[in-house]
């Protein structure tokens, strides 16, 4: 690592403890994004770690990113999601696809965090399945017009730019799909105020996105027409580590927390970490982190370098997600009567962790990502799914 990303990364605990920490749990139980300590992750350089200076950037390695988005997690999972969703899900693809104006109108103010980002994919019809995506975008003159409708949005009430998945050529299956960056104050787009209330993620807003009628100029689609897909499969292996790191950040806070509560809670004359059927769950924890951490950063090095990631980031992303899920039911284990307190952060990561398996594509989709491309690696010339 350059001094620079050492820096940042010595740094980033004590922002986190000091910014980011005190007001998580509130945020959660209020249900409210807490959009300072969103801007001042932005402030912070956690949106540009990984984007050249040229548009507000760090021009850092992805494997600062991820540690600044794990670090992040430990402390509030929610700002890690949303921080996601900006600066991945929606500032990535401008930066792949747009146009060098576009680029530079956009992604400072974002990088920077002055805008929030959104990333509109997923409707009341097509989740897993986005062929089935039904939001179209027709070409009129100079501009498209984009009608449709997006559930389940990530910063759907408090984004300033939304990058939308949409069809250009209805007929073509996922090759007919394109992108475009549609801004607030755009005449026909609005988020409907609809807030979803969620078991976790709670100060993440989520939400939902229409569009009618509305004038999208050429300028702001990004990539080809009916190229979106082709960027999609840049952009959600890397949304994928990315939520491996916050799985992963979930699990080291409830690790932590169970090392010293096995520590300093006594039963039966002795601290409950002597117990051996304590101590596996301590051992599994442990282990399970470690391998996660192994297979997220052979992930980065893949991104950093600009090779074929798809396969290593679907199973750091499963990998990560299911075992945050069995590690903070355990650390709530651990911790008996204590752990199934809201005193405690433990509940929160535990309902914050099942999202991980949710969200940038289901466990499922992963493990048919995963069979896939090992059975695509064999017999190149079997047609997909
Ligand atoms: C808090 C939150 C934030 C989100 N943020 C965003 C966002 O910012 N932008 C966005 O676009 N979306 C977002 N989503 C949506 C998320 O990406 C989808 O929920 C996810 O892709 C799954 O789609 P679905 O919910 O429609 O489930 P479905 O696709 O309906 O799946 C239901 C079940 O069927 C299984 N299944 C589906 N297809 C198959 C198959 N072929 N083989 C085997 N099993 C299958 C799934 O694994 C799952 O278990 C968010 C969701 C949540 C909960």
């Amino acid at each position: 690592m350059t001094s620079a990303e050492t820096e940042i990364l010595s740094n980033a605990r004590s922002f986190v403890q000091r910014v980011v920490a005190p007001g998580a749990a509130t945020a959660d139980e209020r249900e409210e994004f807490p959009i300072d300590v969103f801007r001042a992750v932005g402030r912070f350089g956690v949106f540009g770690a990984g984007f050249p200076s040229d548009y507000n950037g760090l021009a850092l390695g992805f494997a600062v990113y991820a540690g600044l988005i794990r670090e992040i997690a430990q402390a509030c999972a929610s700002t890690a999601m949303s921080a996601v969703a900006h600066a991945t899900l929606a500032a990535l693809p401008i930066f792949l696809g747009g146009s060098e104006r576009l680029k530079r109108r956009l992604l400072p103010a974002l990088i920077g965090g002055d805008a929030i980002g959104a990333f509109a994919m997923t409707e009341a019809g097509s989740g897993s399945d986005i062929a089935a995506t039904a939001t179209t975008a027709t070409e009129a003159g100079d501009h498209y017009l984009l009608n449709g409708a997006k559930v389940f949005i990530t910063n759907a009430n408090v984004a300033d730019v939304a990058v939308v998945v949409a069809k250009t050529s209805p007929a073509a299956g996922i090759l007919g799909l394109s992108l475009f960056a549609v801004e607030k104050g755009m005449p026909g787009f609005q988020a409907t105020g609809r807030r979803e209330r969620k078991l976790g993620m709670r100060a993440s807003d989520t939400g939902e996105l229409t569009f009618t009628d509305v004038r999208v100029p050429k300028d702001n689609l990004i990539g080809r027409r009916n190229g979106g897909f082709a960027i999609l499969q840049q952009t959600l292996p890397a949304a994928r580590l990315d939520m491996a790191a916050i799985a992963i950040g979930i699990s080291e806070r409830a690790r932590d927390l169970c090392v010293d509560h096995a520590v300093g809670r006594r039963q039966f004359g002795k601290p409950i970490g002597r117990f051996q059927l304590v101590q596996r769950m301590l051992a599994d924890m442990e282990t399970s982190i470690d391998a996660a951490t192994l297979l997220l950063a052979h992930g980065l090095e893949l991104r950093d370098r600009g090779l074929p990631l798809a396969k290593v980031a679907s199973e750091a992303k499963l990998f990560a997600s299911e075992m945050a899920v069995e590690i903070t039911r355990n650390a709530i284990q651990i911790h008996g009567a204590a752990g199934y307190s809201r005193d405690l952060p433990l509940e929160r990561l535990y309902r914050d962790a099942k999202l991980t398996e949710i969200g940038d594509g289901t466990s499922e989709i992963q493990r048919l990502i995963i069979a896939d491309e090992m059975i695509k690696a064999r017999s190149p010339r079997i047609p997909g799914r």
